[in-house]
């Protein structure tokens, strides 16, 4: 081989090792993106994980108070730690199967200002190689989703020890038990909420603004959130939380409902406890003033509202 040859040969082999080189640092960059999309995918789906068991075990956890009458002592803590376990399981499956390194925890379930969603908050960590993905995650999760509904455990809670209640179809039938709690508190009237019933399953009230519950003719849209079952925003009322652990009131928004007396043939208006669940539950509940909304025959439907109710709902004042 002449010099001449040997010095235009150098500069190929440097060339074809460049080269190898090139497409050696690019399989390693395809890898690492391979990874990081699996650390990423896992870590988005412990993140759409977190709603369904959330629901999951609210309902669970919902169904037991009801069952029992026995308030939660402290309903974040109790679903934050069942929510633990369920989402450390669902880790442990990656762990075994894939061999990714998952870790989430879930620091904090609260009320949120939308009572009807719980928040949680939580942080997830997925490590596989030398590739690691760590998120903090809120997510504001509903309670109302048709797949897990969730029962109003306030009224099991409250009428425990008065007398059997049922919540076999979509509405609480109250029977003797709410009538004979509020004879107990020697309130008057307290005999027309024999039989009442009350929405079972949380469900927001889509009429809203709520004013239009009085629109004319008749109480139409009133009877209609009555006959479905539906439940109202409301400062007063106290958030599902709080309901979990008995509490008629707490310092978080909420939402109430209508407690219906069954249908009577006394057309007389009396006064009588408060048909809303907040003030019927209460320690001191008081009265107001009987409003037919339904007349059929000689068939009075008719709740009982002070002045404060009427005006949100739109209803005339007394
Ligand atoms: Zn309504
Ligand atoms: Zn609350």
């Amino acid at each position: 081989m002449s010099g001449l040859t040997l010095l235009l040969i150098i500069p190929v082999f440097l060339l074809i090792a460049v080269f190898v080189d090139m497409v050696h640092t690019g399989s390693e960059t395809q890898s690492l993106a391979i990874q990081s999309d699996v650390t990423f995918y896992t870590a988005k789906d412990i993140e759409d994980n977190i709603p369904i068991l959330t629901e999951k075990i609210l309902q669970k956890a919902t169904n037991n108070v009801v069952e029992t009458g026995n308030p939660l002592d402290d309903s974040s803590d109790y679903i934050k730690n069942d929510l633990q376990e369920g989402i450390s399981q669902l880790s442990q499956k990656y762990q075994n199967s894939e061999h990714i390194n998952v870790t989430c925890k879930i620091w904090s379930v609260n009320p949120t200002q939308d009572p009807f969603k719980i928040e949680v908050n939580s942080t997830v960590y997925v490590q596989k190689g030398n590739i690691a993905h760590k998120e903090h995650i809120s997510q504001n999760i509903s309670i109302m989703d048709s797949n897990y509904p969730v029962q109003d455990p306030l009224p099991f809670i409250k009428c425990k020890n008065y007398g059997k209640m049922a919540n076999t179809s979509t509405k609480i039938l109250y029977g003797s038990s709410l009538a004979s709690l509020l004879k107990a508190k020697h309130l008057k009237n307290a005999n027309v909420y024999e039989n009442a019933t009350s929405p079972l399953f949380i469900k927001k009230c889509p009429y809203d603004p709520y004013i239009g519950h009085g629109n004319p003719p008749y109480f139409v849209v009133l009877k209609n959130c009555i006959d479905t079952g539906y439940f109202h925003e409301s400062s007063d009322g106290s958030c599902f939380l709080c309901r979990l652990e008995g509490k008629v009131t707490c310092p978080h928004y909420g939402f109430e409902t209508f407690i219906a007396p069954s249908n009577s043939s006394n057309s007389t208006l009396m006064f009588a406890p408060c048909s809303s669940e907040h003030v019927i539950f209460d320690d001191h509940v008081y009265s107001g003033k009987g409003i037919v909304y339904y007349l059929d025959k000689s068939n009075y439907l008719k709740l009982f509202l002070d002045n404060g109710h009427r005006q949100k709902y739109g209803l005339p004042k007394y």
